[in-house]
């Protein structure tokens, strides 16, 4: 099987951009499952598809089910057969949030991340991401879940999606035009690569989605230890970078996300929550969401304790930064934040 882009390219004719919006229509159909099901594609590029593509580029091998939430984790097939996970969870809205991959794999290395433990495999191509919001949308509509509807989708699955800049791009374009996601439901969750940040402040074709920046220490040398790929000025640069990307997006609901992922003994600290609003209050128009460690096995970080959380928040607050606290969902499927990687093999 190759992909659907791969196989339209190959074409000697050139496909009419109306006809690309007639195959788009189909796959985003949750109620057809062929591209026979298609009423307006000619029978020769039907028979084409069929022979050379999947309906969906990447193929489910497993779902597990939370038994705390009702969080389902998709266990995914690429098109070179690599393994990778992907999320569906319900949100605070009652709707559902999905979780997806960019990469397989990730080349970051963040200590208390799973998939930093598989290394980098590959960049997952704009249609492998763009058909995880389509397998989960089907499997809503398979299992007579539509009272909810996919309302968000959040880059913090496999991988680090801005140095899969293009497809990331791609995919993010494609859901907004053919889905009834808004620019703003979709949050691209980063470390920060900085030229990358830089990039899309520059690139009119980057859409107004969110960005969401995983922080975890105001102190270069700390977050080094978490982050292996910061770099000493990350935090000035991303001051810097805060008041451009106000300028390029300055409707409110473009405000940035720092992501703080709360370690025992790490980064819980009173001084800790201090210095962060610090630095949160020198960047542009930014909020804080702390997400108590999900334990990964193997590794000898632990969760924040309930206390110290308490504390850590209120040291935020009382500074005048907005916190909010990222839900636990999926703890014992592995399908929290920073918890997934593919074990098995097939
Ligand atoms: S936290 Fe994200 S960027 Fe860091 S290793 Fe894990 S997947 Fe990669």
């Amino acid at each position: 099987m190759i992909s659907r882009k791969q196989f339209i390219d190959s074409l000697d004719k050139k496909i009419p951009n109306f006809r690309i919006n007639q195959i788009n229509d189909l796959l985003f159909d949750k109620t057809k499952d062929s591209f026979e099901q298609a009423s307006n594609l000619p029978k020769d590029l039907v028979q084409g598809l069929n022979e050379n593509c999947g309906f969906y580029s990447i193929k489910n091998v497993k779902i597990f089910k939370s038994k705390l939430d009702g969080t389902f984790k998709g266990l995914f097939k690429d098109l070179e057969g690599n393994l990778f996970e992907s999320v569906l969870m319900e949100n605070s809205k009652g709707n559902f949030s999905i979780c997806v991959s960019s990469q397989i794999g990730c080349a970051m290395g963040c200590t208390f991340c799973a998939t930093g433990t598989m290394g980098f495999i590959r960049n997952l191509l704009a249609e492998e991401i763009v058909d995880q919001y389509r397998f989960w949308n089907r499997f809503i509509f398979e299992n007579n879940l539509e009272d909810k509807r996919i309302s968000n989708v959040v880059f913090m699955g496999m991988g680090e999606p801005l140095a899969n800049y293009a497809n990331v791009k791609e995919c993010i374009n494609t859901w907004l035009k053919y889905t009834d996601l808004g620019p703003t439901k979709i949050t691209v969750s980063t470390v920060g690569i900085i030229p990358n940040l830089k990039r899309l402040l520059k690139d009119d074709s980057w859409p107004e989605c969110k960005i969401a920046i995983s922080l975890h220490s105001y102190d270069p040398v700390k977050r080094k230890e978490i982050v292996p790929t910061s770099s000493p000025n990350f935090h000035q640069d991303i001051i810097d970078w805060s008041f451009a990307y106000k300028d390029k997006f300055p409707s409110k609901s473009h405000y940035i996300t720092f992501e703080y992922t709360l370690i025992d003994g790490i980064n819980d600290s009173k001084q800790n929550a201090k210095f962060l609003a610090e630095f949160v209050l020198k960047t542009a128009f930014s909020k804080i969401n702390v997400i108590p460690l999900n334990e990964v096995s193997g590794k000898s970080f632990q969760k924040v304790k309930k206390n110290n959380l308490q504390t850590f928040k209120e040291e935020v607050l009382k500074r005048g930064v907005d916190i909010t606290q990222r839900k636990t969902r999926g703890d014992d499927i592995n399908a929290a934040c920073g918890q997934l990687v593919v074990n098995e093999t097939l």
